[in-house]
């Protein structure tokens, strides 16, 4: 197997990815982007309704970045770190500025200063954005940025396994998606900036490479995944694609009704409306669903039409579009149909605010692979860009001192190591019956949606985690049709199989452990909150067929939990 020498390895050619090797390499060190797709088609692209920033003197006037950390600590439902939200608020406004300097042109006011939108769980409006394409401006400036310095792309690349050596990351196991050439990237410091799992999920508004593979690497080489249990389902996706229709419809003035025409948040959120945070959204649109004031289907109604036919094509033209395209919905003059589904991840590997995990030296970890945690137990909308480039820096930074300390390690078992990883992974196109990964995927998503979603229980989750348990059984004897070595991507769709199974079943068993209902994480046998037993982060490592559960203490600045009402 051909080895590759660098200093150090990002995993994913996203925001987070990009910004942690532009410090990386803007210090002199050599460093490799590994991403599964050109960079640019990464799922940061899809992100549309904007980046939340306090900048002074462009901001509210009433605005600080106490406020913003207010918000997102409530929002947060209080599992945040609260000296990690602080930096993501002290920091905001200058990487927004930076980003602005390199070349991302921002919607304006008609004074020339950026313009702002409400998102949800805002005081004052912070959300700055590019009409609805922000993530695909940021995206494309910041990659051209980094392809201006000395930086090895690796793109179509497929990374595996992490290597490691007794609790030390010593590089990565890739695959050349192209002629599945494998190749062991020797680096100091791996970076895992791999993205979300939203596959895990038969309903999501995520990309199909979206399958929580960094998860699933750091799992088995040891290292813990923080808040596995909190995921982020978003109140508006397209019936019944299941397209994001972003929250910048609502930021906009857009209004969930029922069948009746009823303004139905009214109820459930009184002062802030439609634009209460995305879990109370979610919760809020299905109990209309159930409680049959929904559409036949099984979905709601989210109404522009008051806004006007020129406003919505400029400010929310995605929205318009896919409405249009993929529901056949005329969004200036009907309601656009719309239900939740999965959309973000808050649990991820457990780093500090320098992005360092603890568990394997050498493992750093970004953006939504992360968990910092700024998001606690629900992400607020447009924080999760923020997150990306802050903590992308921030983390970038810390690999540059680490890399001025610590020398490489060479040991002839490292080989070995990687070899038997490759070993591993070959074994799918190797079976020749079994079970084909197919039946297994679709069985998976269904488990997750069905029983480990937007409501919970003790019943559900047990019956969920024997399943998973059952179907992470079959991964052995799994295979794959395709023998071939070109672009096999039935080969590359096992192995994130393999990943999303080695996260479910650690998604479950936090979930089943949580006995209370916090942000996401809602127990429909546990309701309440319990400040008392569970004000604390869930660390959950894999062992074999084990999960092992651990915690840890949220830590606290100056606000203290208090009864989250919008
Ligand atoms: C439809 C949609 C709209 C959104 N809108 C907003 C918004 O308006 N505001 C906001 O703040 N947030 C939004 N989000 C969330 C936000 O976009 C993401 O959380 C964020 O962009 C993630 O960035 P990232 O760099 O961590 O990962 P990503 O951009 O997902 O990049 C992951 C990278 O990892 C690589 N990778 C993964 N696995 C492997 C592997 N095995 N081998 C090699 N490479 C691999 C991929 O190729 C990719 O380059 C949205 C999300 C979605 C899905």
């Amino acid at each position: 197997m051909d080895k590759l020498h660098y200093d150090a390895v990002v995993l994913g050619g996203g925001l987070a990815g990009l910004m942690a090797a532009h410090e990386i390499a803007t210090a002199g060190f050599k460093v490799a982007v590994v991403s599964k797709v050109f960079p640019t088609r990464s799922h940061s692209s899809s992100a549309e309704g904007g980046i939340a920033a306090y900048v002074p003197g462009n901001s509210d006037p009433n605005d600080d970045p106490d406020y913003m950390t207010y918000d997102t600590v409530k929002g947060g439902d209080y599992l945040v770190d609260q000296d990690a939200a602080e930096l993501l608020s002290v920091k905001s406004g200058e990487i927004v500025d930076l980003m602005e300097r390199w070349g991302t042109l921002f919607n304006r006011q008609p004074d020339g200063r950026v313009a702002l939108r409400y998102f949800g769980g805002q005081t004052y409006p912070r959300t700055r954005f590019v009409g609805d394409k922000t993530g695909m401006a940021l995206l494309h400036t910041l990659f051209e940025r980094v392809s201006g310095l000395d930086v090895d792309f690796y793109n179509e690349w497929f990374a595996v396994d992490l290597v490691t050596d007794e609790r030390r990351v010593t590089g990565v196991l890739a695959l050349d998606m192209k002629n599945m050439d494998p190749a062991f990237f020797k680096a100091r410091a791996v970076v895992a900036a791999t993205g979300g799992m939203g596959m895990l999920y038969a309903h999501t508004t995520n990309a199909y490479i979206n399958t929580g593979d960094g998860y699933g690497m750091a799992l088995r080489a040891g290292a813990a995944i923080k808040d596995p249990e909190f995921v982020q389902f978003h109140p508006t996706a397209l019936y019944p694609s299941d397209i994001l229709i972003s929250e910048a419809a609502r930021g906009e003035g857009g209004i969930l009704r029922n069948n009746k025409g009823e303004r139905f948040m009214a109820k459930y959120a009184p002062k802030k409306l439609d634009l209460a945070p995305r879990d109370i959204a979610s919760r809020s649109i299905m109990i209309e669903i159930r409680e049959g004031r929904g559409f036949p289907g099984g979905y709601v109604g989210l109404d522009l039409t008051h806004l006007g036919e020129s406003y919505i094509k400029e400010r929310l033209a995605l929205a318009y579009e896919a409405a249009m395209n993929f529901a056949g919905v005329d969004a200036t003059k009907e309601p656009i149909p719309v239900r939740p589904a999965q959309h973000y991840y808050m649990g991820g590997i457990d780093v500090d605010t320098n992005g360092i995990n603890t568990d394997l030296q050498g493992l750093f970890a970004a953006g939504e692979a992360a968990c910092v945690s700024v998001h606690g137990a629900n992400r607020l909308g447009s924080n999760s860009l923020l997150e990306t480039l802050v903590f992308g820096r921030e983390t970038g930074k810390t690999v540059v001192e680490y890399l001025r300390k610590h020398e490489e390690v060479s040991s002839p078992s490292l080989d070995k190591e990687a070899e038997r990883l490759l070993s591993e992974a070959y074994s799918f196109v190797k079976s020749e019956s079994g079970v084909h990964f197919g039946e297994v995927l679709n069985k998976l998503r269904g488990v997750m949606w069905d029983k480990v979603g937007i409501f919970r229980d003790e019943d559900m989750l047990k019956s969920a985690l024997t399943e998973i348990e059952k179907l992470r059984g079959q991964v052995r004897e799994m295979y794959v049709t395709d023998k071939g070595k070109t672009y096999n991507t039935e080969f590359y769709n096992a192995l994130e199989l393999r990943n999303m199974l080695d996260l479910a079943v650690v998604i479950a068993k936090s979930a089943l452990m949580r006995t209370e209902s916090r942000g996401a994480h809602f127990r429909t046998d546990f309701p309440e909150r319990d400040d008392k037993n569970w004000l604390k982060h869930t660390l959950a490592y894999l062992k074999g067929n084990q999960v092992e559960i651990g915690f840890k203490p949220v830590r606290m600045t100056k606000w203290k939990p208090e009864a989250r009402v919008y």
